[in-house]
């Protein structure tokens, strides 16, 4: 189901009405317009109207004008070369360095090796460096993801891994439930096609029926709390099929252990009337016993908060009913995002410089280099920390003792990034480096003849020396000759002890070879 973005959609999207907002996102529409023009994607359709609708999604979910314009243009360096002058002088220094953070980040590439996803995840979003370039790639991703049927077949289950493997984690991660669930179900036929058939099988023939009734259901609950509480909205949910195969492989494929297919979420304005809402579902259906959860008391370590009960209606169906503040129902939809929004919508105008001050504050802990330079969280008068979040600033304390280890983000927050670089191949791999290491530790670490060999070097497409220190990020092209030999020079710039040892074994082979022989 695409939806055909205009720039009329778009803008009746914008929270602001400031004329001068809606005037950048018209002069990045027809700069992109222009610069994409001829420019077709694999479906045939005009590449802009990817553009369109990834800004309009974006613009849908409460985002700033900045981001939208920067999501319009973030393919035009990459896939138009236009310069990255041409950007700033047009839209300045902000949006230009929001589209190359995009333009970075597709250079994240997984390739299918299980070792590496976790290094992958975390370089995508150290790489993002600020939360609005990580939003426009999750919302491109999944733009790519509903087109992926036009992409050709042998490309798709590759696009379709990587999705679930690096970019399901990282919303999840960020706590974006509802682009969490549709990245998850657009990849799963992909990449699982016997489970997705199998899962299918197991729901479609009941579904029809069973939205019918949920529909009734919902209506029932619906009066029943319009007896004693105003301004609540109902709205029933089915779990997303990959959410529910992954269950299903814990449940021995049995769906009678399946609680959570079907739930009705209650959306309160406060934390009172979830208890209260909860006391009036318990006194309609009857709960099931051990299955009333309390996330509002006891959120879930990436900040989800909910009251969750599992009841049994007068007609058997079992029921989850999840119940739930607006805020907490944004949170849980938009994640990290939806603190964007939130703020965007208190001060106004001022919010979006304000957010990039204050997102790349709370993340600096485990942005690589900078964890050593930059206190977690620093003072910032401009900002109130107050108004952060609890778990936001879970996310930006330093805790050394931390316990959870399995947590990602305290593996971020950790010195990972403050020890290793990770640079690329051209073709997209990652190679994980020491601090410090030059281009011949990372000759070394593709192929010991490639190290071995190596004559020149291009990093980002410049020469450079074979000393050359790589940074964050950095793709780099060794160049090979045959002829030519390591030397001890080398040992004096290079890092890892695989290239040190490659080194003086050379040296050590080509001076016997040099001895005469008796
Ligand atoms: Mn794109």
């Amino acid at each position: 189901m695409e939806i055909m973005a205009n720039l009329r959609s778009i803008l009746g999207h914008l929270t602001s009405t400031q004329k001068e907002d809606h005037a950048l996102v018209e002069k990045a529409y027809s700069f992109a317009e222009r610069a994409h023009k001829d420019h077709t994607r694999y479906s045939g359709e005009p590449y802009f109207t990817h553009l369109a609708s990834v800004a309009d999604m974006l613009a849908e979910m409460g985002m700033g004008p900045k981001t939208v314009a920067a999501a319009l243009l973030h393919d035009v360096v990459e896939d138009m070369g236009v310069t990255p002058e041409a950007i700033r002088d047009e839209f300045g220094p902000e949006i230009l360095f929001l589209v190359e953070g995009v333009t970075k980040l597709g250079s994240v590439r997984y390739h299918g090796t299980d070792r590496h996803n976790e290094s992958l995840r975390k370089l995508f979003v150290a790489t993002s460096e600020d939360i609005r370039v990580l939003m426009i790639k999750l919302v491109d991703r999944l733009h790519n993801m509903q087109t992926l049927e036009h992409v050709p077949k042998e490309k798709q289950p590759r696009i379709a891994r990587e999705t679930l493997e690096i970019y399901v984690p990282v919303a999840h991660r960020l706590g974006m439930g509802r682009i969490r669930k549709e990245l998850e179900d657009l990849a799963f036929p992909y990449v699982y096609p016997e489970e997705y058939k199998k899962v299918n099988a197991l729901v479609a023939p009941d579904m029809k029926d069973a939205l019918e009734k949920l529909e009734k259901l919902r209506k029932t609950l619906q009066k029943k709390l319009a007896a004693s509480m105003k301004d609540f909205k109902t709205h029933y949910r089915v779990k997303g099929m990959y959410s529910l195969f992954r269950k299903l492989e814990r449940r021995e494929w049995d769906m009678s252990h399946i609680y959570d297919l079907y739930a009705i979420r209650i959306i309160v304005p406060s934390v009172d009337q979830c208890y209260q809402a909860l006391g009036i579902v318990h006194q309609m259906w009857r709960p099931l016993p051990q299955r009333v959860k309390d996330y509002i008391a006891f959120p879930k370590p990436n900040g989800y908060q909910s009251l969750h009960t599992t009841v049994i209606t007068n007609d058997k169906v079992i029921l989850e009913i999840q119940i739930r503040t607006e805020q907490m129902h944004k949170e849980s939809e938009f994640g990290v995002a939806s603190h964007l929004i939130y703020k965007d919508v208190q001060v106004g105008q001022t919010a979006a410089n304000r957010m990039a001050d204050l997102i790349p504050m709370l993340f600096r802990p485990f942005l690589w280099r900078r964890a050593a330079e930059t206190p977690a969280v620093t003072t910032n008068k401009e900002y109130n920390i107050e108004q952060v979040p609890e778990w936001i600033k879970e996310i930006a304390e330093v805790n050394k003792n931390t316990k959870d280890t399995g947590d990602f983000v305290a593996e971020l927050r950790g010195d990972f990034f403050s020890h290793r670089i990770f640079a690329f191949t051209p073709k997209g791999d990652v190679i994980d480096l020491p601090i410090g290491a030059s281009v011949i530790d990372f000759a070394y670490a593709i192929h010991t003849d490639v190290g071995n060999h190596t004559a020149s070097a291009k990093v980002n497409g410049k020469m450079v020396q074979l000393h050359k220190e790589l940074g964050n990020g950095d793709i780099v092209e060794i160049y090979t000759k045959p002829s030519n030999k390591p030397n001890a020079k080398w040992l004096n710039f290079t890092k890892t002890g695989l290239a040190q040892r490659h080194i003086r074994q050379s040296i050590a082979d080509a001076r016997n070879a040099e001895r005469p022989s008796i």
